[in-house]
């Protein structure tokens, strides 16, 4: 296992503002050669999403936008810690873990850093299927013009009432997502479940869909409870209850795995 931790003192880039980051191509004038701030670099297996028990390479960048209640990941959300790297190094570091074809990009918020097409553009380019978890804040459609033959997953991570972060969420992303991308919801009490059952009957949304349990906070038995109180009046044909596999294997609080 390898981490970038404990950030270096160099400059970090202008984040751009909550709606977009993209800049999947820089324009004229840019800096060829963008680096990223990379929090940790570590293999693993994805503990949620369609990809959940699948070996990976995590790369998880430092900033985020948002502030929510549950965070745990507060070491990745301040765009100091970290260390600078540009694309061609990253990968390189990737590639040290021999086999693995994943690419996890987490953070803090992914998408938040920028000029962040380029690293996504860079890591299809060298072959790597990607699984962007990302805070729903951002407009996904620019990215998903990068992945015309469907070898990223979005997993929008759709911030409910008990985040604190609900109104900076960016709704249209529920009707882009594709049936194999994923809106996954944390549950941390009954606004909630009240939010979720009026998106699902209001969006229908046709990608995967997952329920989860702010750890510790939420009874997993209460989310199934309550989704199979839905079944005769809610599509819960894509909906999956989930608990954060690492969160079982590992320390739920430890880093790195
Ligand atoms: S979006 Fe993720 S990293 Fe950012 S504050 Fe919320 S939980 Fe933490």
């Amino acid at each position: 296992m390898w981490r970038f931790m404990n950030g270096i003192n160099v400059s970090f880039p202008e984040a751009p503002g909550p709606r977009s980051s993209g800049n999947a191509v820089p324009s004229e004038g840019q800096s060829p050669a963008p680096a990223f701030r990379v929090n940790e670099i570590f293999a693993s297996i994805n503990g949620e999403g369609p990809l959940t028990g699948e070996a990976a390479v995590f790369l998880r960048l430092s900033g985020c936008n948002l502030h929510c209640s549950y965070c745990d990941t507060e070491y990745a959300r301040s765009r100091e810690q970290g260390m600078l790297l540009p694309v061609r190094d990253i990968i390189a570091e990737i590639r040290r873990h021999r086999g693995i074809g994943n690419v996890t990009l987490t953070g803090g918020e992914p998408l938040y850093a920028k000029n962040i097409g380029i690293l996504i553009a860079g890591l299809l380019d060298a072959g790597f299927r990607i699984n962007i978890e990302t805070n729903g804040s951002i407009d996904l459609r620019p990215f998903m013009e990068l992945d015309p033959d469907g070898r990223i997953i979005f997993c929008c991570d759709y911030k409910l009432p008990c985040s604190g972060e609900e109104n900076r969420m960016y709704l249209r992303n529920i009707t882009v997502l594709r049936p194999w991308d994923a809106l996954k919801f944390v549950i941390g009490g009954q606004a909630d479940f009240d939010r979720i059952a009026e998106i699902l009957k209001g969006y229908d949304p046709r990608c995967l869909i997952y329920l989860s349990p702010v750890f510790g906070r939420t009874d997993p038995r209460e989310i199934v409870e309550k989704m199979l109180s839905w079944a005769s009046s809610i599509n819960i044909s894509r909906v999956r209850v989930q608990l954060q596999l690492h969160k079982f294997i590992w320390d739920p609080y430890a880093r790195g795995v």
